[in-house]
């Protein structure tokens, strides 16, 4: 089966991205829960090191998103930090369904 994609990205109010999926789903984001564990290299240089915490990032909006390739979307936040690529498996690992109360923090060693 292959990996569901995006069919339509759109903002609820300016914190929370909600992605709709080609397999039916509908999943929210927090933004600074995005941007905390943002997966490109500068924000881990150690594996396993501890992310940020999301209050550094209270209040980060989106500045704009695009497709990467087939596979990923890549995040341009408010704050001017744009390396993040942020893959489908994990975005469909790390969303919420709508209506869950989002956890506090993804644990440190999240990975996809
Ligand atoms: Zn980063």
């Amino acid at each position: 089966m292959s990996t569901p994609i995006p069919t339509s990205a759109e903002l609820e109010g300016e914190h929370t991205l909600v992605l709709r999926w080609s397999d039916g789903r509908t999943l929210w984001y927090a933004l600074d829960d995005l941007r905390a564990n943002c997966p490109c290299a500068p924000c881990n240089p150690e594996p396993g090191a501890p992310h940020a915490p999301r209050a550094a990032f209270d209040g980060i909006r989106l500045n704009s998103l695009d497709e990467v390739g087939t596979y990923a979307l890549s995040l341009k936040f408010s704050d001017g930090h744009s390396t993040g690529i942020y893959t489908y498996e994990r975005l469909l690992a790390c969303g919420h369904p709508p209506g869950a109360v989002p956890p506090p923090d993804m644990p440190a060693n999240f990975e996809v």
